[in-house]
């Protein structure tokens, strides 16, 4: 099947500072490689793009990770072109990280 690529990859100054990048090809220890594969297998349209692993805030002015206490996360993400603006999905915590 022959199909129009009009995605880009993100460059490293449109992620955030804190992201790890990760290509499906070398997925982290603590990512769960299946994860991964069933993501790009529901969304095969979004091929390309990068996987990140982020740590972040939660937005709660009580919490901890918003006093200089610690990150939620990390967590998987994956950033990609779609109709030419940046998006990302959220893909959930690695394997072995506690709900
Ligand atoms: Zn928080």
């Amino acid at each position: 099947m022959l199909r129009y690529r009009d995605q880009q990859d993100p460059t490293a100054d449109e992620l955030p500072d804190d992201a790890e990048t990760f290509t499906p090809g070398e997925v982290p220890d603590d990512v769960d490689p299946a994860v991964i594969e069933s993501y790009r297998e529901d969304h095969p349209d979004r091929d390309g793009g990068t996987f990140t692993l982020e740590t972040v805030t939660c937005g709660d002015d009580a919490c901890d990770c918003t006093n200089g206490g610690g990150l939620h996360g990390p967590y998987v993400y994956h950033y990609y072109y779609s109709d030419g603006s940046l998006t990302s999905d959220y893909l959930g915590k690695p394997q072995g990280e506690s709900a």
